[in-house]
């Protein structure tokens, strides 16, 4: 992993209080801009006279993704292309800033609900983020081809954490960008609204079938074990669907005593905020 040079001046600091570089050369070209929370990661692919961003983080925060472009010589309309990898607020936030000049795409069942702005499933609102409204200019689907010269993007639709998740695939440099999908280690998100446990399932195990020589992730570290992390993913994501199992099966026990000891079960279950 090669980092951005810093000045002395900024060495020193670093030296003092040690810190992660908020822009970071992953290999020639492909930077990761560390995500300033709530948002996610932003990468930036420098293509062959095209730039790409793979999500935008969100929008209270745009300045900083201004600030932090500056730094690698690029101005908002130098950006030519935005790549969302899901519907969630903290990837899609600043995408609007980008949009007079800059091409937006979304996988199909996350482009219908950013379009109706569907704030059930974004959380924008939810989550108290601003954020101007926009479409998707492009739909993509499963097996896409962004084709940016030196770097081309394979589109993977990896729905479980939410419908409209995808994962961009290198084949060349054999890079994976996993948005919410798969995180460093194996780990998976959270099920969020729209998405579903098997599918999660099946798009972890489609994704242990790529050669992969790094992950970047739309949260946390950057992974060089994939090899390791995904079929530890497969796992958990099977131990998420026998725990769901286990949860039902527990849940209609409880409800078949609720029935047999009727007040009494109330009275046993009864928080002591209540009692009070
Ligand atoms: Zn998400």
């Amino acid at each position: 992993m090669k980092e951005k040079p810093v000045s002395p001046r900024a060495q020193t600091r670093a030296e003092l209080q040690p810190e992660q570089s908020t822009v970071t050369e992953l290999v020639p070209g492909i930077y990761q801009l560390r995500g300033e929370k709530p948002g996610s990661h932003v990468y930036l692919v420098k293509g062959d006279g095209r730039n790409a961003l793979i999500d935008t983080g969100v929008a209270g925060k745009f300045p900083v993704l201004k600030r932090r472009l500056a730094e690698l010589g690029l101005h908002v309309k130098d950006v030519n292309l935005i790549i969302l990898t899901h519907e969630h607020y903290d990837h899609i936030g600043a995408t609007a800033f980008f949009h007079r000049t800059a091409v937006v795409t979304a996988h199909r069942l996350a482009a219908n609900k950013l379009e109706l702005q569907d704030e059930f499933v974004t959380f924008r609102k939810y989550r108290d983020q601003s954020g101007k409204p926009f479409w998707v200019d492009v739909w993509l689907e499963d097996g896409s081809t962004i084709d940016l010269g030196n770097y081309e993007l394979q589109v993977i639709h990896t729905p479980g954490h939410t419908s409209g998740c995808i994962c961009l695939y290198e084949p060349r440099a054999r890079l994976l960008f996993t948005g919410d999908t798969v995180f460093a280690g194996g780990t998976l998100s959270e099920i969020a609204v729209g998405g579903n446990v098997s599918d999660y399932v099946n798009s972890v195990r489609r994704l242990s079938n790529l050669k992969i020589k790094q992950v970047y992730p739309g949260h946390g570290k950057v992974s060089s074990t994939p090899e390791e992390d995904l079929p530890k993913a497969i796992v958990y994501a099977q131990t998420m669907l026998d725990d769901c199992k286990s949860f039902f099966e527990a849940f209609i026990k409880t409800r078949k005593l609720q029935d047999k000891l009727g007040s009494a079960f109330g009275y046993w279950t009864r928080s002591r905020d209540e009692e009070k």
